[in-house]
């Protein structure tokens, strides 16, 4: 194994952390405070806030040979980019920094030109459009901090973020990826420089541009920070961390100090957007532990995620609900369940590419759960030929996450009491054992939510759930 580099940080900033000069203000002292605390930053950026939309909405202009609208939207984008640009150096120090913006957008409105004249667009084509927007915040930002006093190096992630060609979803090639760290970036920081690169973007072999898939700046963390063997990945974005449910709902729902790789991978699931844990295995896997920030309210110390989650007197950790739910009921009733029926049922859901939630059986019946969406009623058409079917929308999944559940009796006990007054449609304990959750009208979610909320977070472990903030809002 390489040398651990317990100094370096990767500092990942998401789009509505550079979205503009102000909030690029933001996290360059968020950026410095690290640097005045020892640390060596490493700042990993995503593209402004909606670009990759605008830059994809662009490409499919184009691609139907709208050269008009593809290249306005390139106007709206270099306009902002600009003004960000402007308000961060001031106009007399813009020079070389809008004369690299303006070189950037000449090219990609070159590309958009080319797309548009011949109405095709590859996969390979549209990640090389999309690409610029990662490229181009990542220049601002680096220009914007060496203006600032602080030495920041650009350094362009596709040098360092070797994939293979799967355009769209590219795979990164990790012992390739870590050699080049060690080349491009490293000596950076051994200069005391503060090396930016732009998330999402890699290259294949042939140094062709690629994307790690949709929100993959938290992966390009990831894997810059396995790579560097960092001794922390911190994830700014413009939430407190994990709470233990959504405050919205809850007012007294507590932030989650540290939650467990596993965990969180569930809360994703059930619909806690906070980030996709796929994206920061690279990390986990080395042990790193990664924070979830809030570059909003700096002072608050996040979520920490970690590989093993310490031990938590309270059996959960969050609740979460996932809603827009259809049931689908199918009685199967002139054949009992025979073999391959199950087969040729799911078969009609795979044919949709519809995904299943939960399902439950019983000898003569099946109940699948599926996101509402316009294809229920032609999968149910579709499924009469076999069966009897019923189906019913407006449904939500409830789901409690925790460790601490593996082995207990009596927590469903506990569970199906807090929420006694409410009726409660399909139950499942995971496979994975840390999730329990259950279906309900939507409707009830509110109040299904708060009841569990009071039964399992009266007395939290304080090593665990931050008690103290909710005391001072008490104050
Ligand atoms: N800019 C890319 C996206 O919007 C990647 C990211 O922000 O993580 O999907
Ligand atoms: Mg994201």
């Amino acid at each position: 194994m390489s040398t651990p580099h317990p100094n370096i940080v990767v500092m990942k900033f998401g789009g509505t952390s550079v979205e503009d000069a102000t909030a690029i203000q933001r996290t360059l002292s968020i950026v410095k405070t690290r640097r005045d605390q020892g640390l060596q930053p490493v700042v990993v950026v995503s593209a402004m806030a909606k670009v990759t939309d605008t830059l994809l909405a662009a490409a499919a202009a184009a691609s139907h040979n709208d050269s008009e609208k593809a290249l306005s939207l390139s106007f709206d984008l270099r306009r902002r980019h600009l003004d960000a640009a402007e308000e961060l150096v001031g106009r007399r120090a813009i020079g070389a920094l809008a004369h690299e913006l303006h070189q950037k957008f000449d090219a990609l409105d070159d590309l958009l030109r080319g797309v548009s004249a011949v109405g095709e667009l590859t996969p390979r084509t549209n990640d090389l459009v999309v690409s610029f927007g990662e490229r181009l915040s990542s220049i601002l930002v680096a220009h914007a901090f060496e203006h600032r006093g602080l030495s920041a190096a650009h350094v362009d992630a596709r040098t360092c973020i070797v994939t293979d060609s799967h355009f769209g979803k590219a795979a990164p090639q990790e012992a390739i990826i870590e050699a080049r760290l060690s080349e491009h970036v490293l000596p950076l920081v051994a200069a005391g420089a503060i090396p930016v690169l732009g998330g999402f973007i890699g290259a294949n072999a042939e140094g062709i541009t690629t994307t790690l898939g949709r929100g993959g700046s938290d992966y390009t963390a990831a894997l810059v920070g396995g790579g560097l063997h960092a001794g922390a990945i911190e994830i700014w974005t413009d939430v407190n961390g994990i709470m233990t449910s959504d405050p919205r709902v809850v007012p007294e729902a507590l932030r989650v100090r540290t939650i467990s790789f596993e965990e969180a991978a569930e809360l994703a699931y059930f619909g806690a957007k906070v980030l996709h844990p796929a994206t920061i295995l690279p990390a986990v896997q080395k042990n790193i532990p990664v924070w979830v920030l809030n570059s909003r309210n700096a002072a608050n110390e996040g979520t920490r995620i970690t590989a093993i989650a310490p031990h938590c007197k309270s059996p959960f950790k969050s609740i979460a609900a996932k809603k827009r739910l259809t049931i689908i009921d199918i009685v199967a009733s002139r054949m009992l369940m025979s073999h391959g029926y199950l087969k040729s049922v799911f078969e009609i859901f795979d044919r949709y590419k519809c995904p299943i939630d939960m399902v439950s059986t019983s000898e003569v019946s099946i109940s699948v759960t599926v996101d509402s969406n316009e294809q229920v009623p032609a999968i149910c058409a579709e499924l009469s030929k076999i069966a009897d079917v019923k189906f019913e929308g407006r449904k939500a999944l409830i789901c409690l996450v925790g460790e601490d559940i593996r082995g207990q009796n009596g927590i469903s006990g506990r569970v199906f009491s807090a929420v006694s007054h409410i009726n409660v449609r399909m139950i499942s304990q995971g496979a994975s054992e840390i999730n329990m959750s259950f279906m309900i009208e939507e409707d009830d979610v509110d109040e299904a939510i708060r009841s569990l909320h009071r039964a399992f977070f009266q007395s939290p472990d304080e090593s665990v759930f931050d008690v103290a903030a909710l005391a001072e809002v008490a104050h």
